[in-house]
């Protein structure tokens, strides 16, 4: 395991870090043992948000004795400030701390997001007191739609980004990786198995390592998991013409079903929330089906609205079959909450 700056915050961090999803759906012993297992292992960056549920209590608990030896990012979907200084209390409690290493504003992907937390009591004047009081280090920002996160890179305000980047979702090497080097910028990946799609971990890693300053944020769900991800880390990295095959393989087989998350099909004139209920059945894997149907209620009654018009299909740059996606969703999260009681 290597060691190495995040951007130019002045933090060390292990080049493989952990993200903090799928902790949620284990108890809370189980969440302690493997988290302790990542620290052990070398992991010394945590990621998690305040909306993952009681991802951060087990954090608390499972590092509050070596807080000072890691570094832990949180974030906030808040855009005002009233919610977010809410939201950055809890986050203190929940991980037993007085500061965050890295707080960062959660998935800005539309220009209202962006006017509202750059407006008079939007979240970045929070964020910034809060860095002042010191209950937060460094500033961070997190997004799934490339034009805006190039553009949140442009504006010097950030230390770090963070989006996603798999061998299926490549595109933040060019633009937006080489605009955040330049700035200095930590360069953080979210979704290094495309938010479960990929379920080869070798080659997950043997793509990310061949981008040495990029921390991948893998979530784990069992000390074995750690293990194998640790002893990857361990070995010298070699790409070969088979591996090349596996991802190009991947890449044809999702290619024409995968969500990015990147927004460019909303909104929807009904009120239909349609990335997260694009998302539903990744989620519900990750988190679990007994967890995903309350997460996602809100989300899931939305697509009852949809009328499928077709204006959001035309929208999406990869041509996904958004109405019909969502049908199939929406029946499986039915099926989820009828098993689940
Ligand atoms: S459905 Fe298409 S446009 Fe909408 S978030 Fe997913 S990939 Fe982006
Ligand atoms: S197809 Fe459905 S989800 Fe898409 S824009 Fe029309 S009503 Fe909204």
């Amino acid at each position: 395991m290597r060691y190495i700056p995040l951007g130019k915050t002045g933090l060390t961090v292990s080049e493989v870090g952990f993200g903090g999803i799928p902790i949620i759906r284990l108890d809370e012993d189980t969440a302690v043992t493997v988290l302790r297992r990542a620290y052990e292992s070398g992991i010394t960056l945590y990621d998690t948000a305040n909306i993952y549920l009681d991802s951060e209590k087990k954090i608390g608990r499972a590092l509050g004795d070596v807080r000072q030896k890691v570094v832990l990012a949180t974030k906030t979907l808040y855009r005002e400030a009233a919610g977010t200084m809410e939201h950055l209390e809890n986050s203190l409690h929940m991980m037993r701390t007085d500061y965050i290493d890295l707080y960062q504003l959660h998935q800005i992907a539309q220009e209202k997001d962006w006017e509202t937390v750059t407006g008079p009591g939007g979240a970045l004047e929070a964020v910034i007191k809060a860095k002042e009081q010191g209950k937060i280090r460094f500033i961070g920002v997190t997004s799934h739609n490339l034009a805006m996160a190039v553009k949140l890179v442009h504006t010097g305000l950030f230390s770090t980004i963070q989006f996603p980047f798999n061998f299926i979702e490549e595109a933040a090497k060019d633009e937006l990786h080489t605009a955040a080097r330049r700035r200095g910028m930590g360069i953080l990946a979210m979704k290094p198995f495309a938010g479960g799609m990929i379920d080869n971990a070798q080659v997950a890693f043997k793509f990310l390592r061949r981008h040495p300053d990029v921390i991948a944020l893998p979530g784990f769900d069992s000390p074995e998991r750690v293990d194998e991800v640790a002893s990857i880390y361990q070995k010298a990295n070699t790409v070969t013409g088979d591996d090349l095959k596996i991802m190009e393989r991947y890449r044809k087989e999702l290619g024409k079903q995968f969500c990015r998350r990147c927004e460019y099909c909303q909104p929807c004139p009904q009120g239909v929330m349609i990335t997260p209920a694009m998302t539903y059945k990744v989620v519900a894997s990750r988190m679990s089906p007994r967890i995903a149907v309350k997460f996602a209620e809100i989300t899931m009654q939305s697509v009852t609205l949809c009328t499928e018009c077709g204006e959001c299909a035309d929208r999406c740059p990869y041509k996904l079959p958004i109405p019909d996606i969502l049908k199939g969703h929406y029946e499986l999260y039915e099926r989820h909450k009828a098993e689940c009681g």
